[in-house]
């Protein structure tokens, strides 16, 4: 049952809104939660497929350094030990990433440091006198000048034009411009402290986040915008910030991802939560196996079945998930356009992936939030 009216309005139930709504709870303020979808928890939603929580809009691994922003998400519900450990399939030969004492041990058979050292030396050299004393000029250019020919042709090359759609030569080099080499034995794909998947899933977290919060789904704000804005002294709104202001500038562009995901009889299909396929020639980028992100060692074979989802980038269009903001010139100027009207708006707070245009990670969203005034 809805109160006739509230302190906020939130426009999206994803991790931006639900941590909102929470501490805006916690500050004694009413709020109201809407999506248009037909669940909570925006992008990290999962499904739940033969006892298996799906990460329905792709692989999500939460990892932070801060930690505030881990004790606060601990504090709402624990999270598991999960470390994200992603494998590189070039044409059924194996290599750990990232990019690591493993990784150059399967590549050449070298064992030490100082041995591995020598190898990425001497490939450096060779791309960098083909530039004969001039700046790596794209991001082909760029890599092969961080770690040499191997490396870029088995396990950058395919997986970026695949995730990009287009060549590397065509493609900015600072993409790849802190790109991570470690001469040691580690293959934890993120440098922070903090890591893990909630216990219990996703779904828990958010749940918990709006507990005692009203909530509708299968509601979308543009449906009826005017009794939207009425229902609240403030609006906090976390989608498309063009869409806001009816596309009247223009059209902010994304990527995509399409998933292929399918159940199968088997209990343990891949052994590792991602591997990633770096040739050009297979179409998807990755394949995830869901259930390595809740259950570990022998706990794996309680469930005969496991879940996967090939993932596939692709062009974003009408209908389509708008998952990766292209921040190129054309879209960066947009944006600006967009942002200059709302930062004169006086009730209305933009927050989260879409109404920022920005990428942005689970953690710093959460950092962003409790940082705001309720
Ligand atoms: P969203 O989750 O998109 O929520 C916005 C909500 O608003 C949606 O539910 C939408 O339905 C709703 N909405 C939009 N318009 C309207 C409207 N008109 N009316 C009503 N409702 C509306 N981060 C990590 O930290 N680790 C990872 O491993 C990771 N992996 C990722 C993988 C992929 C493929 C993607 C795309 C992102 C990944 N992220 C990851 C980032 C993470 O998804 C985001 O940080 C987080 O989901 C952003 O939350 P949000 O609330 O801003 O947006
Ligand atoms: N990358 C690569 N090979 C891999 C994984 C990543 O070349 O196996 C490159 C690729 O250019 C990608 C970038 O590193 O765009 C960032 O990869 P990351 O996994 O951090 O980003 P995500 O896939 O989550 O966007």
């Amino acid at each position: 049952m809805l109160t006739n009216h509230y302190d906020y309005l939130i426009v999206g139930s994803g991790l931006f809104g639900a941590t909102f709504a929470y501490c805006a709870k916690q500050a004694g303020k009413r709020c109201l939660v809407i999506d248009k979808r037909p669940h909570l928890g925006g992008n990290i939603y999962c499904e739940e497929i033969e006892g298996i929580h799906v990460h329905k809009y792709g692989a999500h691994i939460f990892h932070t350094n801060n930690k505030e922003v881990w004790d606060f998400v601990n504090s709402i519900v624990p999270f598991n030990r999960y470390t994200n450990c992603p494998v590189a399939n070039y044409h059924g030969e194996l290599y750990n990433l990232p990019f690591n004492m493993n990784t150059f041990h399967q590549m050449w058979g070298v064992v030490t440091p100082t041995e591995a050292e020598t190898k990425i030396a001497e490939q450096k050299a060779e791309a960098m006198s083909a530039l004969h004393g001039r700046e790596p000029q794209n991001l082909e250019e760029q890599a092969l000048c961080l770690v040499g020919r191997d490396i870029y042709e088995k396990l950058i090359k395919g997986y970026t034009e695949k995730q990009w759609g287009r060549p590397c030569t065509e493609l900015p080099a600072f993409i790849i411009r802190r790109l991570p080499v470690r001469m040691v034995y580690d293959n934890n794909y993120f440098n922070d402290a903090y890591q893990g998947i909630p216990i219990g899933g996703y779904n828990r977290l958010i749940e918990s986040l709006l507990e005692g919060v009203d909530t509708l789904v299968n509601t979308d704000f543009f449906a009826d915008r005017q009794k939207w804005e009425n229902i609240a002294d403030k609006i906090v709104f976390t989608g498309k910030i063009d869409e806001y202001y009816n596309y009247c500038f223009g059209t902010l562009d994304y990527r995509t991802v399409r998933f292929e995901t399918e159940t199968i009889d088997t209990a343990n299909y891949q052994g590792n939560a991602v591997i990633n396929y770096t040739d050009r020639e297979t179409p998807y980028t990755r394949v995830i196996e869901h259930k390595h992100f809740e259950t570990f060692g022998q706990a794996v074979y309680d469930n005969p079945k496991t879940v996967i989802s090939r993932e596939y980038s692709t062009e974003w269009g009408e209908g389509m998930e708008p998952f990766y903001p292209i921040n190129n010139q054309r879209n960066t100027q947009l944006y600006e356009q967009y942002k200059q009207l709302a930062d004169h708006e006086t009730r209305v707070i933009f927050g989260g992936r879409l109404a920022e245009y920005k990428y942005y990670d689970m953690a710093p969203i959460i950092e962003k939030v409790l940082e705001l005034e309720m």
